[in-house]
């Protein structure tokens, strides 16, 4: 039923904002994001075709006069794939990737295609549904005009668009992906050395601590290597991890010395940073816990 009802919104939201049909070449198409994208695409009723690795012997072919060619490549192949594509689409094709990075293949687009160039980058991962409320950022960086459409129709599905500087987005990313993931890894990496026994853990932790558990376990459950694209792709962000484990030994000596006021001190500070952050996130934590208690 959830099903139909999506469906029959979108017929509506379509006839309404009398989406074209576009002519759509997702690289990469049959990969997790961009198979995610080939259906979304293809369920506003645009004509979406796929150009994957073997394709190349016919990428002149695939790539001729279309509307869009979208990247969704793996991350440590996406420059090269951008220079080879760049050499098939005409300067009215709209040139776009999906990468989780965000200034170097807009610079790549940039440099090797003369039409329009959008960098999109969705926060989400490829086992969505929908894209209903999910966070897309990009970076509008050549032509906007051209490709407006492409954002018009992420708002038809209901996408929070988010404009951003490619230079900007990596460096939010570092704090929002490559310290959120690192921390996961060395935290797993630790619980394996440790090697406590997991469903004891499990069976001694409220729903909290079971949360904290699982955010960490189902980094494990995914693709190492989308992992290790991310954290390394940026040779910057080794700097702030640094700074991170030296902090995180200071605040070991902290512990040694026994300074139960300084911590406190510091974690008054921190609070303190937090602002008004701080108790929201304590009431949007509690209403999430909550909905992920009624919901199991
Ligand atoms: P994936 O490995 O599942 O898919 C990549 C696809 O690219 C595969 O189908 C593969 O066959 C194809 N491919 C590989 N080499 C190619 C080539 N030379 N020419 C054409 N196609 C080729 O990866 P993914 O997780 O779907 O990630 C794709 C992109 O999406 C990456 O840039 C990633 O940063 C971005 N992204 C992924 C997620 C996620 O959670 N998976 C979230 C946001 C952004």
């Amino acid at each position: 039923l959830e099903k139909a009802l999506e469906q029959q919104r979108l017929t509506e939201l379509k006839q309404n904002q009398h989406t074209q049909t576009k002519k759509i070449t997702v690289v990469g198409g049959q990969g997790k994001l961009g198979r995610l994208f080939v259906r979304l695409l293809s369920e506003l009723g645009h004509q979406v075709k796929t150009l994957e690795r073997d394709d190349w012997p016919n990428a002149k072919q695939i790539l001729a006069e279309q509307d869009l060619v979208l990247i969704s490549v793996p991350i440590s192949l996406t420059l090269d794939v951008i220079e080879k594509v760049a050499l098939h689409i005409s300067d009215s094709t709209i040139l776009a990737d999906l990468t989780s990075i965000k200034r170097k293949p807009v610079d790549a687009m940039l440099k090797h295609h003369q039409g329009p160039v959008l960098g999109l980058h969705p926060m989400f991962g490829p086992d969505v549904d929908n894209i209903d409320e999910q966070v897309v950022a990009y970076c509008a960086e050549r032509d906007v005009q051209a490709t407006q459409w492409v954002l018009d129709d992420l708002a038809l599905l209901n996408a929070k668009l988010e404009q951003v500087s490619a230079q900007s987005h990596d460096n939010a990313m570092a704090f929002i992906q490559v310290m959120r993931h690192f921390s996961t890894f060395m935290y797993g990496f630790h619980l394996k050395q440790e090697n406590p026994k997991l469903s004891e853990l499990i069976a001694l932790s409220s729903p909290i601590y079971r949360l904290e558990l699982a955010m960490t376990g189902r980094l494990f459950a995914q693709d190492s290597q989308l992992y290790a694209d991310i954290i390394y792709a940026n040779p910057d962000n080794l700097a702030l991890l640094k700074r991170f484990s030296l902090r995180f030994q200071a605040g070991i000596e902290l512990l040694e010395k026994g300074d139960k006021a300084l911590f406190k001190q510091e974690f008054e500070e921190v609070h303190q940073w937090f602002g008004n952050y701080a108790d929201h996130f304590l009431a949007e934590s509690q209403r999430m816990l909550k909905a992920a208690h009624y919901n199991e």
